[in-house]
């Protein structure tokens, strides 16, 4: 079983409490469940007791994981609590116990439809939903420097992998992997973090190969100028920071061009994405969604004039939806000050 590769994290985890004040899902349900401590205690005890690997309220607490990585961020010895909770989920799927309702998500991804690429570059940016959704795209069309090609309309299979359903998820990829070597790329961008961990991570874990170079939005524009920007809140990406080694280049980019960043919240260890790792949280529980948004916006210094900048198109989408936070990706803010 995939969850016998995260024994050391079960074992322990599940009598400690160090990370509990940073799960997403417990901080806004006050549910002790939603915490690795007690997700690895009800794993432990279905290793003992097999038969519990699939109670019903074990697979709802799974499937309802924000996946933000933090709580493996800043766990002293970076036990993969995020590991874990995806191998449950690939063992649940591979037992055909999943629950209807994951069912029918899986079903509506694998029915995505084909990816198109127009225009002409040796650089493909790819502009799935969120990024077209939140304004990122557009903006970077006005960044970008030179013509390049653009990807639409596809799935990378990111979701289906943090569904469990890792063999579709591997088909999915090997599909994108191929409209990527197709379009004879030799750079490939990205504004949506989750299709930057899938390039980055997840192609190595299935063992799949990519030449071209891969890098996000912010790390593409590096090195532009624009307009001093002035007092930003940034609220970091899960997959960036916490899936990719703190990912530098998101604030990089703001800083160089004047931001003064400001601290958000009450902490710089919290997630502050609206469960960006957990990719189809909305459609598994969209008031879950709702109540992490709420408490981003409880967070905010002053609601009405704070500019927060985020480097996931996903963030903002949700953001916009259930508060009035003045949020914009990092390109809409550069495009802005061009
Ligand atoms: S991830 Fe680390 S801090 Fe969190 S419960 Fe596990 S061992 Fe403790």
């Amino acid at each position: 079983m995939n969850i016998d590769k995260y024994t050391d994290t079960i074992k322990a985890c599940r009598f400690c409490f160090m990370c509990r004040h940073l799960s997403g899902i417990g901080n806004v349900t006050f549910t002790e469940a939603d915490t690795p401590r007690v997700r690895a205690s009800m794993i432990y005890g279905a290793t003992m007791y097999p038969e519990k690997l699939t109670h019903p309220d074990l697979i709802k607490t799974m499937y309802r994981s924000d996946l933000s990585g933090v709580c493996r961020r800043n766990c002293v010895n970076h036990y993969d609590e995020v590991g874990l909770t995806l191998a449950y989920r690939a063992d649940i799927v591979d037992a055909g116990a999943e629950p209807e309702y994951i069912k029918q998500i899986a079903a509506d991804l694998q029915n995505a439809p084909a990816w198109s690429v127009s225009g002409e570059g040796s650089m493909l940016y790819i502009a799935d939903q969120y990024s077209i959704e939140s304004g990122a795209a557009a903006a970077f069309a006005k960044l970008a420097k030179g013509s390049f090609k653009t990807a639409k309309g596809g799935a990378c299979g990111k979701g289906l992998w943090v569904l469990g359903y890792r063999k579709e998820a591997k088909v999915q990829a090997e599909n994108f992997a191929r409209v990527l070597t197709d379009a004879k790329a030799d750079t490939v961008v990205v504004s949506n973090p989750a299709i930057y961990d899938m390039l980055k991570n997840t192609f190595a874990e299935m063992g799949i190969a990519l030449s071209a170079k891969v890098m996000h939005s912010s790390e593409y524009l590096a090195d532009i100028k624009v307009k001093a920007l002035g007092s930003i809140y940034y609220l970091d990406s899960d997959f960036l920071r916490n899936y990719n080694e703190e990912y530098p280049f998101p604030k990089a980019v703001l800083s160089a061009n004047g931001a003064d960043l400001k601290f958000f919240g009450t902490n710089d260890e919290e997630s502050y994405s609206c469960a960006e790792g957990a990719l189809v949280l909305a459609k598994i529980d969209a008031a879950l969604v709702e109540k992490l948004a709420r408490y981003i916006e409880d967070r905010a210094d002053d609601p009405a004039k704070d500019v927060i900048a985020v480097s996931s198109p996903y963030t903002k989408v949700q953001l916009k939806k259930y508060t009035s936070l003045n949020v914009k990706t990092i390109e809409e803010i550069l495009a802005d000050a061009l």
